[in-house]
């Protein structure tokens, strides 16, 4: 037909009802069978052909498409959704996770910003992992790809506000002395990168012996701050981690807090694996002191199990946070109408289209709840 309109919408919506319906039905057989199945298993070199084959140029049916994921995608998953994988610290994803990035995808809102219940989703989000961390209402906080980019936006403004200068404008050619972190020698290898990327250098993380304990060495810490004072360099902040990736040790929050109070530096906590133990009753004391950071990166990817991505920064002083990042060209203007009035998400981090993985978070925290006991 000539005058058909182009479009990408099915051009049979019954017949892509019923393929959906049957991609929910293999889904969950998926999930229920599989504690029967290899944690993982190698790809064989015919399947591996599969995804190598050129762009291609004509229609195929959707559900061939599918039937070619069933069979070549399905059975080759890295296994972290398995009861039985033991690798690494990974979250393993839930149903009602992958029906919200589902949802999110049909919703189509993109979360740089607007006035969309979108938007107050992802705010909600955010006001909650507040509540969860006892962190004031005030606070600001923005939901990431993961635990690297939170720890990198809250570097990012650490930078920003210890510098000395106006990095936006001057950039780092413009301050006057090095700026030192420090962390344990347990610290996440992201922190590294996250320095090297803002172009304070490796050597700007000055990593500090852990005890027996795995902890960071607090005496060894505070001579580590007065040997670069001495030496002209500007200590900025302390790194605590809450569950490091190697042991689960969880430095000694409340000392680190002490110890930037006194040295006029900035308290981030990297809370990647251990920060949700503040909402677990019996053992919610491991991290105590966390609520006392500047920051806090946080990754519900990994014990709150939603599938990936979803990060987190929290920042305690959020007029800090949102001068660090807000940026508007003459096409985003703030307004005070319409569907884009409001507060602009993308001013609160690096992206400026985001997409709205606040729900699959928001779907599981209300059905399950937050005093949902652990196992
Ligand atoms: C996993 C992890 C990170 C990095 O987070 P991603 O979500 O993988 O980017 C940072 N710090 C700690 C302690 C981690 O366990």
């Amino acid at each position: 037909m000539k005058n058909e309109e182009e479009t990408l919408d099915p051009s049979d919506w019954t017949e892509v009802r019923e393929l959906a319906h049957r991609m929910v039905e293999d889904a969950v057989r998926h999930l229920d069978e599989l504690r029967e199945r290899h944690v993982w298993q190698p790809i064989p070199e015919d399947v591996r052909a599969r995804f190598r084959t050129p762009l291609p140029t004509d229609p195929r049916p959707l559900g061939d498409v599918y039937e070619e994921l069933r069979t070549n995608m399905l059975p080759y998953a890295m296994g972290n959704i398995h009861p039985r994988f033991w690798g690494w610290y990974m979250g393993s994803g839930n149903f009602t996770g992958a029906l919200g990035d589902f949802l999110a995808a049909i919703d189509g809102s993109n979360l740089g910003g607007g006035s969309t219940a979108a938007a107050m989703i992802d705010m909600q989000v955010i006001d909650w992992f507040k509540e969860m961390m006892e962190f004031p209402s005030t606070a600001s906080g923005t939901l990431t790809s993961g635990g690297s980019v939170a720890n990198l936006l809250a570097h990012t403004i650490t930078r920003n506000m210890m510098a000395g200068v106006d990095v936006r404008a001057e950039g780092i050619l413009g301050l006057a002395r090095p700026l030192r972190f420090y962390a344990s020698d347990q610290v996440h290898s992201c922190h590294q990168k996250a320095l090297e990327t803002l172009g304070l250098g490796a050597r700007s993380l000055r990593m500090v012996p852990s005890d027996e304990r795995q902890r960071i060495d607090l005496s060894a810490l505070e001579a580590a701050i007065a040997e670069d004072r001495a030496a002209g360099l500007a200590p900025v902040c302390v790194i605590g981690t809450a569950g490091t990736t190697n042991t689960g040790a969880t430095d000694d929050l409340r000392a680190l807090a002490a110890i930037c109070r006194r040295e006029g530096l900035r308290f981030h906590v990297d809370g990647c694996i251990g920060a949700f133990l503040k909402i677990a009753p019996e053992n919610r004391a491991l991290v105590a002191g966390i609520e006392l950071a500047d920051s806090i990166a946080l990754d519900p990817h990994k014990w709150l199990h939603t599938p990936f991505e979803a990060g987190c920064v929290l920042v305690r002083d959020a007029e800090r946070h949102f001068e660090t990042f807000e940026m508007h060209g003459e096409y985003l203007q703030l307004q005070t109408r319409g569907m884009i009035a409001g507060k602009f998400l993308a001013d609160y981090g690096l992206e400026l289209s985001r997409g709205f993985k606040a729900l699959k978070i928001w779907m599981s925290l209300k059905e399950n709840g937050a005093a949902k006991p652990g196992v």
